[in-house]
């Protein structure tokens, strides 16, 4: 029980209140404030003088509002006082946690009001007051003092962080238009930091192309709703700036939806954002137009990584290889190479296997039948370590076949060129030989006539014998005369180099071994000496001995198509052979190398004999063999040159 010494109404209740250690203010129903006490006032760096209506509540932290809101509920409703802990913000912009009570009050208009009071968790003297003294801190005061600096620093701290990311801080009563805006706030959107906080200082500056957007999500901000959307600004400077603004709605004591949360300048990324999309445009379409140049040139490209032997594939890769993507798209590309071409597609690979470049050209026989012409080049990287490869496969077919054709023609135009030279050359002939023949003729007639005659006359007789003969050697030098004309008449004996002549016939003859199916396959012995003889009749006998291998063998037809030529030196002279897997040599074999003599339809039967007539002359030998599984050998030796 409590004596009182003096009458209640002597008692300064204004003065006793304004000294006790708690935070004291008072509201009415409509959380307009009615009273705060000095504790408070000094607290929270808001006087009663200075703060009007409900903007006390901005000191309550946002996220502690609902409690004290649901406190406040209570009160009004007559259920008594509620004990909580809320943070509130000090004068020095920090919020601390106070231990608060809520309580009903019935303020002197009869009203119900409620107020709040807040307690330190022990005795201290407000923030202001504590520096001042610094001198005699008691240790409490000591470390007060301690977190308020680290208070001071944290929020220095937090402003720097929002000047550095460009995001600014708010907290917005919408449906009031209260606000409170973080400097970087004000520094975003170039609003002079002396202004009042509204929303109109804000719409000011937004874009009109987003002032529709900027009111609907404000819109929808005073109705509850959090928001995450992006505008542009328009600085007073006519800058155009990129804002994303996120907002959370919390509640105020009333239950008023309020909005805390940041806006960010994001022009930087925006602006990068959208020349890298601009970028990222040019280089779809820089591919789009590779991908059709690759379409029109028939090329593919590949990336093919040694280690990993990882590829990747454009898709004219595919459309040439007629594949389908899969893991291993060369194996079953590799699976289509023409069995003949696979020998030297198989080195292709262990050359680039070993790091080296490659080039090369070969068939595809497709699924359907069809062949394709391939060429292929692939080059090493020389930035990544020497494993990657880049390459490029390109479909020459249509290049090819026209090749063909053209060589067709060619061959023969070459032909028609021949036959006809032949064919007057044959009417020459008969022109120069039917006259002694018929002179021969008439004189053996002559001859028979008078040996059986009764009486013979024999001196006659010998006379048209004499003419027969004289007729005959006539002949004989027309044909002489007539092989002088198919040789060349000034002969170049050279040094020549057979290996040489092979491989310059066996380039000639390319495209009609490849068009045959016909392997030519040179093997040459290196250290083979020069020869005596003329380069280009030595190249014509090598010709006919490939266009007749290639002939035995086109027309032989078997599965194994080759012809193989060898160099060799033995016995002071250089031998070179032409075998070949074709229908081989008929019985007689001594007529092959006569004149005429031919096996072949519209052909002339010339070539054997004049290669022997060219060989001879070189005190060579020239002869042909049948071999002993399949086809014909033929072959040529020549003296070595010696100078
Ligand atoms: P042509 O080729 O115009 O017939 P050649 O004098 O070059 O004239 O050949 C004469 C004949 O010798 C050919 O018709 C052919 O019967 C035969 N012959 C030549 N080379 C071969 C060969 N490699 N295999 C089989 N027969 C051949």
């Amino acid at each position: 029980m409590v004596h009182h010494r003096v009458g209640r109404s002597h008692i300064d209740y204004l003065g006793l209140i304004q000294t006790i250690p708690s935070l004291i203010v008072v509201a009415d129903r409509e959380d307009v404030i009615w009273f705060s006490n000095r504790e408070w006032d000094v607290f929270t760096g808001l006087d009663a003088s200075t703060i009007d209506g409900t903007s006390w509540i901005n000191a309550i932290h946002p996220l502690d509002i609902h409690k004290i809101g649901n406190a406040r509920a209570r009160a009004l409703a007559g259920d008594g006082g509620t004990d909580l802990a809320a943070r509130l913000q000090a004068r020095d912009g920090n919020f601390r946690n106070l231990h608060f009570h809520v309580a009903p009050f019935d303020l002197a208009s009869g009203d119900r009001g409620w107020y709040l009071m807040g307690m330190h968790g022990c005795p201290f003297k407000a923030a202001e007051t504590e520096l001042d003294s610094k001198s005699n801190m008691s240790a409490s005061e000591t470390k007060r003092h301690g977190e308020l600096a680290e208070l001071r620093r944290i929020t220095a701290q937090f402003r720097e962080g929002q000047r550095l990311s460009s995001t600014g801080s708010f907290t917005s009563d919408l449906q009031r238009d209260e606000n409170r805006w973080s400097e970087e706030f004000y520094r975003i959107f170039e609003i002079d930091a002396d202004a009042p906080p509204t929303v109109d200082r804000v719409r000011e500056r937004v874009h009109p192309d987003d002032l529709a957007l900027f009111e609907s999500e404000i819109e929808r901000g005073r109705t509850g709703h959090n928001g995450d959307f992006e505008f542009r600004v328009i600085t007073p400077k006519g800058g155009l700036r990129y804002i994303r603004g996120i907002a959370r709605m919390i509640y105020n004591l009333d239950g008023r939806p309020i909005f805390m949360g940041i806006v960010q300048d994001v022009t930087e990324s925006r602006l990068s954002e959208m020349t890298l999309r601009k970028r990222e445009c040019e280089l779809r379409q820089a591919n789009y137009h590779l991908t059709i140049a690759q379409e029109l040139s028939k090329t593919g490209i590949f990336v093919w990584n040694l280690s990993s032997d990882e590829s990747r594939w454009s898709d004219e890769m595919y459309r040439i290889f007629d594949a389908t993507p899969s893991s291993t798209p060369w194996a079953e590309a590799l699976e289509l190479v023409h069995p003949m071409d696979r020998p030297s597609v198989g080195s292709m690979i262990s050359r680039a296997r070993s790091g080296e470049d490659f080039q090369g050209e070969f068939r595809l026989i497709m699924r359907d039948g069809t062949t394709k012409n391939i060429k292929t080049v692939g080059r090493l990287l020389a930035d990544e370590a020497g494993k990657t490869f880049v390459g490029a496969v390109q479909d020459i077919t249509e290049a090819r076949q026209q090749e063909e054709a053209l060589n067709r023609v060619r061959a023969d135009l070459a032909h028609v060129a021949r036959v006809s030279a032949l064919g007057t050359l044959s009417a020459s002939i008969a022109h120069e030989v039917s006259q002694p023949l018929a002179g021969i003729l008439n004189n053996a007639n002559a001859c028979l006539r008078m040996l059986s005659a009764d009486s013979p006359d024999l001196e006659k007789a010998l006379e048209t014998v004499r003419r027969s003969l004289r007729d005959a050697t006539r002949a004989a030098e027309v044909v002489k005369r007539l092989r002088a004309l198919f040789m060349r008449e000034a002969l170049t004996v050279e040094a020549v180099d057979l290996n040489e002549a092979a491989r310059e016939v066996g380039a000639i003859l390319r495209s009609e071994f490849w068009r045959g199916l016909v392997l030519l396959d040179l093997r040459l012995d290196e250290t083979i000496p020069k020869v005596r003889g003329d380069r280009i009749q030595l190249q014509q006998v090598i010709l006919n001995l490939f266009l007749n291998a290639l002939e035995a063998v086109s027309s032989g037809g078997g599965d194994d198509r080759r012809v193989r030529a060898e160099t060799k030196f033995n016995g002071g002279c250089v031998t070179l052979s032409v075998s070949d897997t074709g229908i081989g040599l008929g019985p007689d074999t001594e007529k092959l190398f006569d004149a005429f003599h031919t096996t072949k339809d519209n052909r002339m039967g010339i070539g054997l004999s004049v290669s022997r007539a060219i060989v001879e002359s070189l005190d060579g030998k020239i002869g042909a063999k049948q071999n002993k599984e399949r086809g014909a050998t033929f072959y040529f030796s020549i003296p070595r040159y010696a100078n």
